[in-house]
């Protein structure tokens, strides 16, 4: 199958399937993603979203968290991943949206990337999500199920798939692209064992039909296998009952 065709499929299937799709995170404001995202490198989102209300309630904009250091943010957020660093970026982060960016959240991929904690996946989340931009965030999930779909091909790092799925995603589906691709992963096309059984793309998947000829090809070997060696029984078998009624035979003689 054509890559494009695989595209069509894929926008097809989840324009039809899944029209609404949005972050885990819970969030109220353009701010408020932005610490929600920073925490959830590494972290569940279900993690972040029992720890931002009270620490939202504490640190409402950027301006109350430009005013703490990274000791009176870490109590609010110590039971996700790597608080200690977090605390640092949010405290950072905080006092350069008031320092830099007049305290609002920028448009800018470039620019966001200057905030402390914030890299590329984080930035083109908050630009898509926030500004509408045409980028699309590259997360653990995203990498995973495009590569196994099909989407990216050769692609052995974010950006590299990054690229790929500007290239070839309609601009209008990029922002919801990566809530379908996540979310997929997340449930279904899971890192260990993909739960291709349940799974509706299996069709024009390019990991469910590699996998699948392969599975296809040992079983068919196993049983050509199994074929020889009952005939072989069967044969030996035929030859000991052969010998036995000759040997009867001659004692009757
Ligand atoms: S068929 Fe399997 S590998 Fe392909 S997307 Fe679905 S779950 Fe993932």
């Amino acid at each position: 199958m054509l890559k494009a065709e695989r595209y069509r499929h894929f926008v097809e299937y989840f324009s039809k399937n899944q029209p609404e799709a949005e972050t885990e995170l819970h969030y109220s404001n353009s701010y408020e993603l932005l610490v929600a995202v920073i925490l959830s490198a590494q972290c569940t989102d279900k993690r972040i979203n029992q720890v931002t209300p009270a620490l939202f309630k504490r640190f409402p904009d950027a301006q109350a968290l430009a005013a703490a250091d990274a000791d009176e943010i870490f109590p609010y957020i110590r039971s996700v991943s790597y608080p200690n660093n977090k605390a640092k970026h949010l405290a950072g982060m905080g006092k350069m949206l008031i320092g830099y960016f007049n305290g609002e959240v920028p448009s800018d991929i470039n620019e966001l990337q200057k905030l402390p904690g914030v890299g590329r996946k984080t930035a083109n989340v908050i630009a898509s999500v926030v500004f509408d931009a045409p980028a699309i965030a590259v997360d653990t999930h995203v990498f995973r199920v495009a590569n196994r779909i099909g989407l990216t091909i050769r692609a052995t790092t974010p950006l590299a798939v990054e690229k790929q799925l500007v290239e070839h995603l309609p601009q209008n589906t990029l922002a919801i692209a990566h809530h379908w691709l996540i979310l997929h992963g997340r449930y279904i096309c899971v890192a260990r064992t993909p739960k291709c059984e349940i799974c509706p793309l299996t069709w024009f998947c390019k990991y469910y039909a590699q996998h699948n000829t392969e599975t296809a090809l040992l079983k068919a070997e196993a049983a050509k296998i199994r074929k020889v060696k009952e005939a072989k029984k069967r044969k030996s078998l035929n030859a000991i009952s052969k010998e036995l009624a000759k040997r009867s035979v001659d004692k009757d003689i």
